[in-house]
């Protein structure tokens, strides 16, 4: 398969690492790893970049957690989102119509990244389908991997801005002012399922649902490891000469 053009593609195309960066296209990802490595900044990163549509399953949630009161919830919703603040995953079914739902807003014929889904075998094989029937193919599955104690400790450290979403570490990349956003001025709050009870049940969600999938897209020949324990400047350089070497891959 060749690349499909350039449309869409967004970011500085003088910068000095033109030569190692992809062809121009548009992507179609799935962004694995284990919570806290950064999947979601590279996301964000990647979106930017080749203006591809950004799925995140967990933000569709926490949308929905932020947007409703509890007593406008459907009875199926509240119980995901009680699973959520667990720490633990949410039914199959639920997150499956969720990405239903969004899906329609992939504009057709763009890249997309999905984040945080799949999370399970049964979530990828009916992503499978649901591609097949759109006669679509997923370019690559990128995973990026850390040590366990750099993910609790990046996790535990977490702070969200409400309003612009923008993420902190209190250690690594703090705020200028403690506890408040540089850009909105308003309070940064801790995500309930960083909190460190929650963290080690979000890991083993994890390490029992999630990581069977690397073997699940190895065998497929999609899989591409990245380790994500730099800065998320420099993990994004490795995950761009990833893709270049998944265009070179793919125009043989
Ligand atoms: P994330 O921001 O991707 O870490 O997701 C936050 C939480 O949302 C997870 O810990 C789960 O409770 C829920 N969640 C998000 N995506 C999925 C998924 N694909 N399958 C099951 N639960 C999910």
């Amino acid at each position: 398969m060749k690349p499909d053009g350039a449309a869409g593609l967004k970011g500085d195309e003088t910068n000095s690492n033109t030569q190692t960066m992809p062809q121009p296209r548009q992507y179609r990802l799935v962004l694995l790893g284990a919570p806290g490595v950064g999947k979601g900044t590279q996301a964000e990163l990647l979106a930017e970049r080749f203006g591809a549509y950004h799925l995140s399953t967990g933000d569709l949630f926490r949308a929905v957690k932020m947007s409703k009161d509890e007593r406008e919830l459907t009875p199926t919703m509240a119980r995901a989102l009680e699973y959520m603040n667990a720490g633990k995953l949410v039914p199959d079914e639920t997150v499956l119509a969720l990405v239903a739902e969004h899906a329609k807003d992939v504009p057709r014929g763009k890249g997309f990244l999905l984040d945080g889904f799949p999370r399970t075998v049964a979530q990828a094989e009916a992503l499978e389908n649901a591609l097949e029937k759109h006669h679509v193919t997923l370019d690559a599955v990128l995973n990026y991997e850390l040590p366990l104690p750099e993910i609790v400790a990046r996790l535990s450290g977490r702070r969200t801005c409400p309003k612009c979403k923008r993420v902190y570490h209190i250690e690594a990349r703090p705020p200028k002012r403690e506890g408040i956003c540089d850009d909105c001025g308003v309070e940064l709050f801790q995500r309930d399922d960083d909190r460190p009870e929650t963290i080690r049940v979000r890991m083993e969600a994890y390490e029992k649902n999630t990581a069977p999938l690397t073997d699940f897209y190895r065998r497929k020949g999609l899989l591409i490891s990245i380790s994500a324990g730099a800065t998320p400047a420099v993990t994004f350089e490795r995950t761009l000469e990833a893709l270049g070497a998944v265009v070179e891959r793919q125009a043989v």
